[in-house]
């Protein structure tokens, strides 16, 4: 059994796992802005409560895992980088953590990995060894498996860092600095931007929402309005293109595709593969693009995968 943790943006979604399946959860409000170090604790925390109410202690666990919204170090058990959420994070030895507050061996990776590991093992992905997985909404997240195993590169950034791609190569910079950035050209973080620098913003129906989101978008678009079709029209081409990138780079034998705009699979999912599919009807590849399906619990279960890949002989 494995104690896992999914540190989300709003949530930590945690509980422990085993054989592929949650056994137990809990969520805590993330408090994104709190230090690293009190949200390790107040997961501990959580842990040991959930332990106590299922009848288990600390030594019934193998190890614990941690999904992080950052990339990592996993040899240093580091975390690389200060993304504006949970200070101090790059500053605390992981490993150093696990034996003191736990006693146990912790593994830590980027959160989307964990979920397509989870998605490998139980979900979408199952029986498939070459996948990639895009999460489509807040902003754009990659992580690609080779054979079985995260394809990680020699600095552990390998697909992550993907949706910060370059697509309009005269484009302005954008928030990460890079020039034309996907994840600048369809993500939440600047939708009202784009939207409102659009000549038929003025008298659309997204003049007067209240917030300009992707779930706004879809119902405007939805029922008629001209500027909200066009803008979502941009969106789900930029995130085709994005797709096509990684199908072109990573060759999977399947697209899994998660995030907040999967709420609209049924736009989503079509207009990926249609675009696949006619810009490379030259080139065999005919590659199934298809949902998440774990939702909150595929980071947890991945936890448990990459456990057992990091420790094989501490589980049997
Ligand atoms: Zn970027």
């Amino acid at each position: 059994m494995i104690l896992a943790a999914d540190f989300g943006g709003t949530t930590i979604k945690l509980g422990f796992v085993r054989d592929g399946g949650v056994c137990a959860r809990a969520r805590l409000d993330a408090c994104a802005d709190h230090p690293m170090s009190e949200r390790l604790e107040a997961v501990a925390g959580a842990w040991e409560t959930l332990l106590k109410e299922k009848g288990f202690t600390l030594q019934d666990c193998s190890g614990a895992a941690l999904a992080l919204p950052f990339l990592t170090d996993p040899k240093l058990q580091r975390v690389l980088g200060e993304f504006e959420k949970f200070p101090g994070a790059p500053e605390i030895d992981f490993a150093a953590w696990g034996k003191e507050r736990l006693g146990l061996p912790v593994v830590l990776e980027n959160d989307l990995r964990m979920a397509l590991l989870g998605e490998w093992a139980a979900g979408a992905a199952r029986g498939k060894n070459d996948v990639v997985m895009l999460a489509l909404g807040t902003g754009i997240g990659c992580a690609a498996l080779s054979d079985g195993r995260l394809f990680r590169g020699a600095n552990n950034r390998a697909a992550t860092l993907f949706g910060h791609s370059t697509l309009a190569w005269d484009g302005a910079a954008g928030r990460c600095g890079n020039i034309g950035c996907a994840e600048d050209l369809a993500s939440t973080a600047t939708l009202p931007q784009r939207a409102k620098a659009r000549r038929d913003f003025a008298g659309s129906a997204l003049e007067g929402a209240k917030k300009i989101d992707f779930e706004t978008l879809f119902a405007f678009a939805n029922r008629g309005d001209a500027c909200s079709r066009s803008l979502l029209g941009e969106c789900l081409k930029v995130w085709a293109v994005v797709v096509q990138n990684a199908v072109l780079a990573y060759d999977p034998e399947v697209v899994v595709l998660g995030g907040g705009v999967l709420r609209s699979r049924d736009i989503v999912l079509p207009a990926i593969e249609q675009h696949l599919h006619r810009r490379m009807a030259g080139l065999p590849l005919q590659i199934p693009v298809v949902g998440a399906s774990l939702g909150d619990d595929a980071a947890l279960i991945g936890c448990e995968v990459l456990f057992k890949q990091t420790h094989p002989a501490r589980l049997s």
